[in-house]
């Protein structure tokens, strides 16, 4: 396969893994925006279990910690608490770090279903990135294969670090939260980078407040309801925090 073909499959599945957190893990699971059909929902979890090792639950915990206490102590990742190059090049450890605290889990996620992924043997799921890069490495042979996959990982843990420390710090604000919006970012994450509209409208599955700006995940998660494979909280859109 030619390196262009490399790069372009890789792009997309990192870019898949973005809409995936944006809209499964974000705006559906944390914060009830929207419900995902319950046939589609396990095959995001996958996805994501497979490309990114995250599971949907610690996630879920993480970030609602994180709208609770919002750069304030106990906020697992703040930029104002920990600096802004600290949280966006080593937001992965504080997440870890979060995600280990079994408190954390049973206090923010007594809501959380568990779906067939979940149900699956323990070990399993966790050799589930090793599967990942298994297919990596079978489409673009080893040393492309092992490349791309660590190249795609790395690009979308620094996509998230980017929300949780540049957006909480640089950019301009339509409402008075310390979060801050990024055009620029919300290209490049689904839409997450219109963060600060997001803190003040937590449960709204469109994070766009403005004519000028793009929230790429809000046309697939309309899509997704034409289809009947999503439903959107509409009631939630206008429902500030
Ligand atoms: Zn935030
Ligand atoms: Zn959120």
């Amino acid at each position: 396969m030619t390196t262009l073909w490399v790069v372009a499959i890789s792009a997309a599945v990192c870019q898949i893994s973005v809409f995936l957190t944006t809209i499964y893990l974000h705006r559906a699971l944390t914060h009830r925006g929207l419900e995902v059909h319950r046939a589609l929902a396990p095959l995001m979890h996958l996805h994501l279990s497979l490309f990114t090792g995250i599971k949907p639950r610690e996630w879920v915990a993480v970030h609602r910690k994180h709208h609770h206490f919002s750069d304030k102590e106990g906020d697992p990742h703040s930029p104002l608490l920990f600096g802004l190059w600290r949280v966006l090049l080593g937001n992965v450890f504080y997440y870890r770090a979060e995600a280990a605290n079994a408190a954390t889990i049973a206090k923010y996620t007594p809501d959380y279903r568990e779906d067939w992924v979940d149900r699956l043997p323990r070990r399993l799921i966790s050799f589930a990135p090793l599967a990942g890069l298994g297919l990596f490495l079978i489409l673009f042979g080893w040393l492309a294969g092992a490349i791309a996959y660590a190249v795609q990982g790395v690009v979308y843990i620094l996509l998230n670090s980017s929300i949780n420390s540049v957006c909480h710090v640089v950019g301009y604000r339509n409402y008075d939260n310390q979060a801050t919006n990024l055009r620029s970012i919300a290209l490049l994450t689904g839409g997450e980078g219109l963060h600060n509209n997001h803190h003040e409208f937590p449960s709204s599955a469109r994070f766009a407040r403005r004519a000028s700006e793009i929230d790429p995940a809000w046309p697939v998660i309309l899509v997704l309801e034409r289809l009947g494979l999503a439903t959107v909280n509409r009631a939630a859109i206008g429902k500030a925090a």
